[in-house]
C-alpha cells in the first residue's frame, strides 16, 4: 500500500521568512517571551528567531535559567535512561554522513541473528537497562522487516535472572502504512525517524542514494505511522547538514502538523549532532557544524517551545555537554551505548560502528554521575505499559499531573538499580538521592513513592504505577 501516503506540508519559504525577519536584541521583548515562555504553553514560530539570535550573556543567561525553570516545573529532576541495540549495519542508502552506507566498502558489516541479539540483550540487562532503542542500517535482507517483528520479540524475550527488557523503541527505516500496523502489533514503545534536514536541496545533496532519497517519503513518514495507530513518535533532525535555525523551525511545523492533524504532537524530540564516522569525510567537517554555544540556545528554546515533549541526547555528546544540556531541558539519554552491531558482547571489537561517541562512561558511572548532580535517573516504563500513550499522555502530562506518577516511578526504579546493579560509589551516591527527593515530596506522592520504594527493598520487582 505504498501509495497510501499523507504529505506534510512543510512550508520552506514561510519558515525563511521568518528566519530573515529583522531580531534587534530588544530586551522589553526577549523578556516578554520569557515570561511567555514560563505559562508552559510553548511558544509560536515568531517567537523564535528573536531568541535563536540572542548573543546579550546576560539575556542568555535569562533564557537558560527560564529554560531550566520550565523543565523542574515539568520534568523535576529526573532523567530517563535507554541504551541503543544495534542490530545490522548493512545499508542501501548513501547517507554522506553515515559510516553504514553502501559505498563504504571498508566497513565490516553484521547482521545479528536472533541468538547473538538476546546476548546483547543480556549484556544490557546486566547493567541494569530495562528501555531499548532498536536501530538498523535500510537494507533489503532476504526477511524485511520480518527480521526486525522477530528481532524485537526476541528482545521482549530475552532475560537476565529475572531483569527483562520493559519497552523497546525503535529506530529504522520508514514503512508504509501496512508494515506500520505490523511493528504496532509487535508492541513497540515509540517509532523514532529523523527528517535529517528539512532543507529539500540540502535532503538532496546529503541522500544520494537509495530509498532514502526521496525526501517526500522522508517526510510523509510519521504521518503513515500515526494512521497506523502508532501513537508515540519520536522526530528529530540531525544538526549540522543545514542551518539549525531553520531545522529547529522546521521541527515545529512538523510537531503542529502532527498535532493537529492526528490529535497529537511527537512524544519526543531528539537532537543529535554529526559525530565524526568512518569513511565520511563530510561527517569530520560538517557543513553547517553546530557550536557548543548555539547547541545550548537550541536545547533550552526547544525546552521552551514544546515544554511537555521530551527532548533526547544520546551518548554523541561529551559528557560535559550532557551535564548542562540535563539542565536546559534533556529528559531522556542513553547510558553506555555501543553504535555497532554485536558490540556489547565483544567490547574489544570496535569495527561496524556508525559514529564515535562523545561519552564511552558504561551506564554506572552515568548513573553515579547522575546522582550526585543531583539527578535521579529513572528507568520507568510505565506509561506505555499503563496504556498511557499519544493523547492520552499529553491530556495526562499537560496539567503536570504526570509528576504524580513519574516521580513515585522514577525513585521505585531506582531502588531496583540500587539493589540489583550499582556499584558500592553509585550505591551511596543514589541512597542519598533518594533520601532527599522522599524528603522533598510530600502528600499521596511521597507515601505511594514510600510505598512502592519499600515493596522493591523488600524483593518485588517491576514495581510501578
Ligand atoms: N537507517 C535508519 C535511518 O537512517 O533512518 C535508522 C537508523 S540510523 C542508524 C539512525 C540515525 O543515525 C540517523 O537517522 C542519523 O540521524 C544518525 N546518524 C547517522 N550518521 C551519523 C553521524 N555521523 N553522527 C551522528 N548521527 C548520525
Ligand atoms: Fe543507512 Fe541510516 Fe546510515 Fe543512512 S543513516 S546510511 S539509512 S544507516
Amino acid at each position: 500500500m505504498r501509495g497510501q501516503s499523507e504529505a506534510f506540508p512543510l512550508d520552506e519559504a514561510s519558515i525563511c521568512l521568518a528566519l530573515d525577519a529583522p531580531t534587534a536584541e530588544d530586551p522589553i521583548r526577549i523578556r516578554e517571551l520569557l515570561a511567555k515562555a514560563r505559562e508552559m504553553k510553548g511558544l509560536d514560530d515568531r517567537d523564535l528567531p528573536p531568541l535563536m539570535a540572542l548573543r546579550d550573556p546576560d539575556l542568555l543567561h535569562e533564557l537558560f535559567d527560564t529554560a531550566h525553570w520550565v523543565k523542574a516545573q515539568i520534568y523535576g529532576n529526573r532523567i530517563v535512561m535507554f541504551a541503543p541495540l544495534y542490530v545490522s549495519n548493512l545499508c542501501e542508502n548513501e547517507c554522506l554522513y553515515c559510516a553504514f552506507r553502501v559505498s563504504n566498502r571498508e566497513l565490516p558489516r553484521r547482521v545479528l541473528d536472533q541468538d547473538e541479539i538476546a546476548a546483547e540483550v543480556s549484556h544490557l540487562l546486566a547493567q541494569g537497562h530495562k528501555r531499548l532503542v532498536l536501530v538498523a542500517g535500510e537494507a533489503n535482507p532476504k526477511e524485511g522487516l520480518d527480521y526486525i517483528l522477530s528481532a524485537i520479540r526476541t528482545v521482549y524475550d530475552a532475560r537476565h535472572g529475572s531483569d527483562n527488557i520493559r519497552r523497546v523503541n525503535v529506530n529504522i527505516a520508514p514503512l508504509d502504512v501496512d508494515d506500520f500496523r505490523r511493528l504496532k502489533d509487535a508492541e513497540i514503545g515509540t517509532y523514532q525517524l529523523f527528517q535529517e534536514t528539512y532543507h529539500r536541496e540540502t535532503y538532496g545533496q546529503m541522500h544520494v542514494r537509495g530509498r532514502k532519497a526521496d525526501f517526500d517519503w522522508r517526510l510523509g513518514s510519521m504521518s503513515r505511522a500515526m494512521l497506523a495507530g502508532i501513537d508515540d513518535v519520536g522526530i528529530g533532525a540531525l544538526f549540522g547538514l543545514y542551518d539549525w535555525r531553520f531545522e529547529l523551525l522546521a521541527i515545529m511545523h512538523h510537531a503542529r502538523h502532527l498535532e493537529e492533524r492526528f490529535g497529537c504532537g511527537p512524544h519526543t524530540i531528539s537532537v543529535p549532532r554529526i559525530e565524526p564516522a568512518e569513511g565520511s569525510t563530510l561527517s569530520e567537517t560538517p557543513p553547517h557544524a553546530v557550536t557548543d554555544a548555539d547547541f545550548r540556545k537550541l536545547i533550552a528554546i526547544l525546552r521552551l517551545a514544546v515544554p511537555y515533549t521530551g527532548l533526547i541526547l544520546s551518548t554523541r555528546e561529551r559528557p560535559e555537554v550532557r551535564r548542562e544540556a540535563l539542565r536546559l531541558g534533556i529528559s531522556q539519554i542513553s547510558a553506555g551505548s555501543r553504535t555497532n552491531p554485536g558490540g556489547y558482547e565483544d567490547d574489544s571489537r570496535d569495527g561496524g560502528t556508525q559514529f564515535s561517541l562523545g561519552d564511552h562512561r558504561g551506564l554506572d558511572e552515568v548513573v553515579h554521575d547522575l546522582a550526585k548532580t543531583g539527578f535521579i535517573p529513572s528507568f520507568c516504563t510505565s506509561c506505555y505499559r499503563m496504556g498511557r500513550t499519544g493523547a492520552d499522555f499529553m491530556d495526562l502530562a499537560k496539567p503536570g499531573e504526570i509528576k504524580a506518577h513519574c516521580h513515585p516511578n522514577a525513585l521505585a526504579t531506582l531502588q531496583e538499580y540500587m539493589d540489583d546493579h550499582a556499584s558500592p560509589a553509585t550505591l551511596r551516591a543514589a541512597k542519598q538521592l533518594l533520601v532527599e527527593s522522599l524528603e522533598d515530596m510530600d502528600g499521596h506522592a511521597r507515601a505511594l513513592a514510600e510505598g512502592m520504594v519499600a515493596r522493591v527493598k523488600e524483593g518485588e520487582r517491576d514495581v510501578f504505577c
